[in-house]
């Protein structure tokens, strides 16, 4: 998105007539009768083609280019290449540069993330580089030896998890804070799990060595446990002692982070096209919508007319982590910004436009796709998995497995670990004890990864979260049908099954012989909803006289779609005419089934 001419516009392969008027700042009115003369017939609201938009476009002295393409899947299974990575492959390597790594802080509760972030932030104030008052924005910078991190500073796995679902890979390194006197505990897995499936690498914060019972060897054991072999142990993960209370160590840290980052690609370019994440964003009372953005490359200015999905808006003021005023904001930099005309999403990837009419076109774009829920899905199904492994787009089935006890996790484990050495292959990205709850639905999410229960509920929330995202729940009882359905679904066998989902019951209280069509049934509803496109079964007593398609539906002899609890209606049968005053009428419909 750099500086363009601004007769140039972007357009679809398909664009309607008001959006194109939009995007021009022209008239609709205008653009139909440019239409007219190219011999085009064309209503307000209809779509016209990019060869016939471009047309128009021409003669109202504006150049279309085509959209650029969607970005395309990553290498890396069904990961979706984030926008800024993106961004920075599409640079040339020669103007990639060095920028500071972006680190965020992940951990089990209570074992100090909180104190950490803090302990590092005084670090640097003590440091005698503080400028203002630390501001808490979201995320803060610091530097070691005249390097710059990035932090970001709201913990845990939401916020990071928040980041991924939407496509922006927010952090670089993410720290693990583990307590030496806890060790490794259920969110410490979990986070571990988040990590690892964003590939992102792990440096262990060893926190509170400082107490009594602190047990730094058998926490490093739990550690080599969940694959993260220190690295005195011959392994590849940095464990650095310290105490964020007493600061001991932190210095260390700091070094293993910029050790980690050397190792790593973190680079980006300043002058290129310009692409960040929404770290967080509210309304302030004096100062209108302030929003924190993390540019990851480019360089943002002052005066740049930033779009963050449905929100858009010329930038008034920037500030830093310490509250200073700043007119730039180079990769990795943080910065608290105002004039954005509305509250963005956390995780909401965000570029720049030339003007303010293309904000308007990409904000109202971008509402509408979410209005028609179009948004991009990572989620796959067991059903669809085959399908979109054939089409190229997934090499692995990601699972979440959750069990009631350890002896029944393992054994599912195993057996699909060994299922995983076929051509699909399996990642299982976290297995654990316990219901399904919302965190390993954002999991999911984040990582288009199925999740499957054993002897376990899933939680009225997550179910709730599931069905939003799109995230396919499993539950068994049997663990040979686990990996009967995983086997299946690797080869491309798997037939979804259909749950009947009850609309309502009716009963019959007469019945209305009508010549050509033979008998309607004139019932009341007694509960629910009778739908004319639903499945209807008829019940004498415990016999089952029809099951199939409903012919006609009328309510006072109107046809009707449905008809509600306490009303009257008459129903034809499709090819059914046995019917008797006191049977029973069923309206169901067949679902797909994804929560068995
Ligand atoms: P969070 O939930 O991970 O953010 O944990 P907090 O940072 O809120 O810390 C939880 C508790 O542990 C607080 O009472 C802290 O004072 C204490 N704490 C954190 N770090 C240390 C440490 O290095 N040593 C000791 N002794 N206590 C610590």
């Amino acid at each position: 998105m750099s500086k363009k001419d601004e007769t140039i516009i972007e357009i679809p392969a398909a664009i309607g007539v008001r959006d194109l008027a939009d995007l021009m700042g022209k008239s609709p009115i205008d653009v139909i009768k440019s239409l007219m003369t190219n011999g085009v017939m064309a209503s307000i609201n209809q779509q016209i083609d990019f060869d016939t938009a471009a047309i128009v476009a021409a003669d109202m002295d504006f150049e279309a280019v085509p959209e650029k393409e969607d970005l395309p899947e990553s290498e890396e299974g069904a990961e979706k290449l984030s926008a800024w990575r993106q961004a920075i492959a599409n640079e040339d390597k020669a103007n990639l540069e060095d920028r500071p790594p972006v680190v965020t802080i992940l951990g089990h509760v209570d074992h100090g993330k909180t104190t950490l972030l803090d302990a590092i932030r005084n670090a640097d104030v003590q440091a005698g580089e503080a400028g203002g008052i630390t501001q808490h924005i979201g995320a803060y910078q610091t530097s070691l030896k005249g390097k710059l991190i990035s932090f970001l500073d709201t913990p845990g796995h939401a916020a990071f998890t928040a980041m991924r679902a939407r496509g922006a890979q927010g952090a670089d390194i993410v720290v693990l804070v583990v307590a030496a006197d806890d060790g490794v505990m259920p969110q410490t897995k979990e986070a571990i799990a988040h990590a690892k499936a964003a590939r992102v690498p792990i440096i262990v914060a060893l926190n509170k060595i400082d107490k009594n019972n602190a047990n730094p060897e058998l926490v490093k054991t739990q550690l080599a446990d969940n694959e993260l072999i220190p690295d005195e142990w011959e392994g590849d993960t940095m464990v650095i002692p310290l105490s964020a209370l007493s600061n001991e160590g932190v210095e260390d840290l700091l070094e293993a982070i910029l050790l980690t980052a050397d190792s790593m690609d973190i680079k980006a370019n300043p002058k290129g096209d310009i692409v960040g994440t929404v770290i967080e964003a509210e309304v302030d009372k004096q100062r209108g919508v302030m929003a924190t953005l993390l540019v990851q490359n480019g360089t943002l200015k002052q005066g740049d007319i930033v779009v963050a999905g449905g929100a858009y808006g010329r930038l008034r003021a920037m500030f830093d982590y310490k509250g200073n005023r700043v007119k730039i904001a180079p990769p990795s930099m943080p910065v608290s910004v105002m004039g954005i005309n509305d509250v963005p999403s956390a995780g909401q990837v965000f570029g720049i436009v030339d003007a303010e009419r293309q904000a308007r076109y990409k904000t109202k774009e971008f509402l509408e796709n979410e209005k028609q829920g179009k948004k991009e899905n990572a989620s796959v199904s067991l059903e669809d998995l085959f399908a979109s492994y054939q089409a190229g787009e997934t090499k692995e089935l990601s699972l979440i497995i959750k069990a009631d006890v350890q002896g029944s996790l393992d054994p599912i484990v195993g057996e699909m670990e060994k299922l995983g050495e076929g051509e699909i292959g399996v990642n299982i990205l976290y297995a654990e004890t316990g219901n399904i709850g919302e965190n390993d639905i954002t999991l999911a999410t984040a990582s288009g990864a199925i999740v499957i229960g054993f002897n376990v509920q899933a939680e009225v929330n997550a179910r709730r979260l599931a069905s939003n995202e799109g995230v396919s729940i499993r539950l068994y009882n049997i663990i040979y049908r686990i990996v009967e359905d995983v086997e299946k679904a690797l080869k491309g066998m798997l037939e979804p099954t259909f749950a009947e989902k009850t609309l309502g019951k009716a009963e019959v209280l007469a019945v209305f012989p009508i010549s050509k069509v033979g008998k309607i049934a004139g019932c009341r509803v007694r509960d629910g909803v009778l739908r004319r496109n639903a499945q209807m079964r008829l019940t004498r007593g415990a016999d089952i006289l029809f099951e199939g398609e409903v012919s006609s539906l009328k309510h006072n002899k109107d046809k009707v779609n449905e008809v509600r609890n306490g009303f009257e209606c008459g129903v034809g049968l499709q090819n059914f005419h046995d019917i008797e005053v006191g049977d029973i009428l069923q309206c169901y419909v067949l679902e797909k089934e994804e929560i068995k």
